[in-house]
């Protein structure tokens, strides 16, 4: 298959992916089963590629989609607990132009934010296994060299993510201290660029927004806007975005 030139191009590619075959079995099962309460609903049931602008400064890297909100949806963080958690903290920063997420044809636009996952399907129990993991980090390769020129913040939604994206940071153009960065929240590394042509880019750590963090108070709101605004700014999104 050859590299896909456009971020669009890259979203249509990610959609139709069937390489994983025990995520490939359990997302469409979920999309037939589904949840009693969405029973009248047609599911995606297929990977979530990203959600944002092609040229966006920031990238905010997750763990994989939910099973009956993304997964349902069709869009990032899209139609569960922790899209209203994170697109309400994304809105008052000024990254998003309204703070819900409900489903794809809701007007939700990001703004000058990108936000992705280094698993495009929904795992059982939230858990894609370490293949799975490397069989997806294709799509994150192609989805950084795509926004190389205009990306110049991460945030990494938990640890899982932090761990997956280093070796493609690695291989994507920037250099990664050794030892490596350790992951935590409001971890704050700068990547040098390993290329003439090269920018640096700033990486940050935030606890994930899932139920187990937000309801459990180990994530507030002020944590999660206080990462995304320092992200923000390093990445040069002015205020007025
Ligand atoms: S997890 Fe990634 S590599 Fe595996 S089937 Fe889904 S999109 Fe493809």
């Amino acid at each position: 298959m050859s590299a896909p030139g456009t971020v669009d191009e890259l979203d249509l590619l990610v959609s139709e992916c069937r390489v994983c075959p025990r995520l490939v079995e359990w997302r469409e099962r979920v999309a037939r089963e589904k949840r009693a309460s969405y029973a009248e609903q047609h599911y995606w049931g297929r990977p979530v590629p990203g959600f944002g602008p092609s040229d966006a400064r920031l990238l905010i890297l997750g763990l994989a989609p939910a099973a009956h909100g993304a997964n349902r949806t069709g869009r990032m963080f899209t139609g569960d607990r922790s899209g209203d958690f994170l697109y309400a903290a994304m809105h008052a920063e000024g990254l998003a132009n309204q703070p819900t997420a409900v489903h794809a044809g809701d007007g939700l636009q990001l703004l000058g934010a990108r936000i992705t996952s280094p698993v495009h399907c929904a795992p059982p129990a939230n858990k894609p296994t370490p293949a799975e993991r490397d069989n997806c980090r294709q799509w994150l390769v192609s989805e950084l060299g795509l926004l190389a020129s205009t990306v110049r913040a991460v945030v990494v939604l938990g640890g899982f993510g932090w761990q997956a994206l280093l070796p493609v940071l690695a291989d994507g153009g920037w250099t990664v201290p050794k030892p490596r960065p350790v992951f935590g929240h409001g971890a704050h590394v700068e990547l040098a660029p390993s290329q003439p042509d090269g920018y640096p880019l700033h990486l940050f750590g935030s606890y994930h927004v899932s139920q187990q963090n937000t309801f459990t108070g180990r994530l507030t709101q002020p944590m999660l806007r206080q990462v995304l605004r320092h992200a923000a700014d390093l990445a040069g999104l002015s205020p007025s975005r």
